[in-house]
């Protein structure tokens, strides 16, 4: 797969223009040259088939010739609500989650966080996604939210068909979770301290949550994070990579 270079701006009668970052990917990493042709995304779900038509010093140009819609991204609108874990546990999870699909990522504070939220970088999380997001071929950027509090993650959890919430003490199996129909999911983890009583009773309250649990090891939250959110993707039919039945 061709490799993506990423645009944070829109671009106006089909001609884009590229400095920093990306200007010293596409020329001194990729060595690309006046005449070649590299594919720009913006993030918004749309491939750009682009041909450099100038290289200056510290920028290029480029003209839009065609553009379509990505086939990698997912169908399904899955977002994760992850408690808050050390920064590079929770910057594996977001390079992770971005990989398998998700479509919003929200950073939250629970009573047995270990990480304050004022020491988590949002911004941070966003390179990261985008990385991601072009390593793997999709075009859609993830939302990454502020840091959210407990409170305010539980006020809307109710805007979802299905909530999956990851918890240890829980007797049910994954397996009986019914996914037709569920078109806008959630998953909720907890940080490396789990949640307190109180806040698995008030998630576990909510009609729409199933709590799951994940076997009767203790997963590390990046573990469980990463593992829930694949099985879903899978129950989701997210794993189906269509030419495979074509050709
Ligand atoms: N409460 C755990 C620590 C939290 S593990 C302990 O007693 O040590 C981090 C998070 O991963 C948990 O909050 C939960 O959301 C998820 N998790 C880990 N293992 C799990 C399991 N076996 N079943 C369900 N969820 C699990």
């Amino acid at each position: 797969m061709a490799r993506k270079f990423f645009i944070d701006n829109n671009f106006e009668n089909n001609l884009i223009e590229i400095s920093g970052d990306e200007f010293n990917h596409i020329v001194n990493v990729s060595r690309k040259i006046v005449g070649d042709e590299i594919i720009v995304i913006n993030g918004k779900g749309l491939d750009y088939n682009c041909k450099i038509v100038e290289i200056n010093k510290k920028c290029l140009k480029l003209k839009v010739l065609s553009s379509i819609i990505c086939d990698a991204e997912t169908k399904s609108d899955v977002t994760v609500y992850q408690a808050l874990v050390k920064s590079d546990k929770l910057e594996l999870i977001t390079q992770k989650l971005t990989e398998l699909g998700i479509k919003r990522f929200v950073p939250f504070v629970s009573s047995f966080c270990q990480v304050k939220a004022n020491s988590t970088r949002v911004d941070r999380l966003d390179k990261i996604s985008i990385e991601a997001l072009k390593q793997c071929g999709r075009s859609k950027s993830v939302i990454i939210d502020k840091v959210k509090s407990f409170n305010e993650v539980i006020d809307e959890l109710n805007q979802y068909d299905l909530v999956i919430f990851a918890y240890e003490k829980s007797k049910n199996s994954l397996k009986d979770v019914n996914f037709i129909n569920s078109k806008k999911v959630a998953i909720i983890i907890g940080s490396e301290g789990g949640f307190s009583e109180e806040e698995n009773k008030i998630i576990i309250s909510l009609k729409n949550v199933k709590s799951v649990s994940l076997g009767k090891r203790i997963l590390r939250a990046e573990t469980a994070s990463i593992s829930l959110t694949s099985v879903v993707m899978f129950k989701l039919g997210e794993w189906e990579n269509i030419w495979k039945l074509v050709f």
